[in-house]
């Protein structure tokens, strides 16, 4: 299995870069990664209206940084199929462990929440469900659909997981017609047998290529975090298998290690670093680069598609 996992990680590019320098940002959480703490009305009123809906959020689960930002401007991130991550990820907060079955209210509650919050675009996302035939699939599908029955105005983006290659469960996500299909390839080859032993980049790569010759029409997304060890090399060539795979938006941000038990930090990079990597991105094709320290995939998810009001 490691060794499979090591060939099938090699990088698809060639890599073209010959500055690979990375020296160290500060090793204590720079200034400009501290957050505002704000509890204000409408954080309440998400989190009471993600209670009462028995929802959870990827925002909370993770301990996403911007999520005094995000609940205040009334935007979240749905995390269906539960709250415990069949995979074990060593960059994710999520618990791992035996999922419950998925609960059959769910879709219904989603659409019901995005209605009571007003939302005009909305980003579903799911823990990975290797336990179910689908992966969740079907999960998926059906909240797309109760989501535009209720709220036709809503864009849809869904973050999804590689369904482990099953490609059937990724047709039917398609079928249901999100506005963007999201799929995040999270770090560089090289290292994941250490940050996501049970993922494939080649997999990954092959979903959002997959996607667009199923006839996928919206717009194909990824993600990386940086500050895992990668060099700005890898980097860069991460884009660029992203491109040639079709991928039309890609969202990069600093790596935060959840806990000491996590995988940790290599560095933090500068504000100038993420401005940089953006106008690489740019320069490699994509439509849109979100490049910042707390970026995440789904941060200004909206605005990354050109959608305005
Ligand atoms: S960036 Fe995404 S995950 Fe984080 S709080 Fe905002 S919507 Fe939630």
């Amino acid at each position: 299995m490691g060794m499979q996992m090591q060939d099938n990680n090699k990088p698809q590019h060639e890599l073209n870069s010959s500055d690979n320098t990375c020296s160290a940002y500060v090793d204590r959480k720079p200034l400009h990664l501290r957050v505002r703490v704000l509890q204000g009305p409408n954080y309440r009123f998400v989190k009471n209206t993600l209670r009462q809906l028995d929802l959870h959020t990827v925002c909370e689960e993770a301990g996403c940084p911007n999520i005094y930002e995000c609940f205040e401007s009334k935007t979240a991130t749905f995390l269906i199929l539960g709250d415990i991550c069949t995979r074990n990820c060593r960059f994710c907060l999520v618990s791992g462990g035996r999922p419950n079955p998925p609960d059959p209210n769910e879709p219904l509650n989603v659409a019901r929440a995005i209605a009571s919050l007003g939302l005009k675009y909305v980003v579903i996302t799911s823990v990975t469900r290797d336990d179910l035939p689908d992966g969740g699939a079907a999960f998926f599908a059906e909240t797309i659909k109760r989501v535009k029955e209720s709220n036709p105005e809503c864009g849809v983006e869904v973050l999804i997981p590689d369904f482990r290659g099953n490609w059937q469960s990724l047709k039917s996500v398609i079928d249901a017609r999100p506005d963007v299909l999201n799929h995040n390839i999270e770090t560089v080859p090289r290292l994941y047998p250490r940050v996501r032993s049970a993922a494939n980049y080649m997999r990954s790569l092959e979903l959002l290529r997959v996607a667009k010759e199923m006839g996928f029409c919206g717009l194909t997304k990824s993600g990386v975090m940086v500050g895992l060890g990668e060099e700005k090399n890898e980097l860069i060539g991460v884009m660029a298998d992203l491109r040639q795979n079709g991928c039309d938006i890609i969202t990069i941000g600093q790596y935060l290690a959840p806990s000491k038990e996590h995988f940790p930090i290599a560095r933090y990079y500068s504000p100038k670093e993420f401005e940089d990597l953006k106008h690489i991105g740019l320069n490699i094709g994509f439509s849109h680069v979100e490049s910042a320290p707390l970026v995440r995939s789904s941060y200004h998810a909206k605005e990354q598609t050109g959608r305005t009001g």
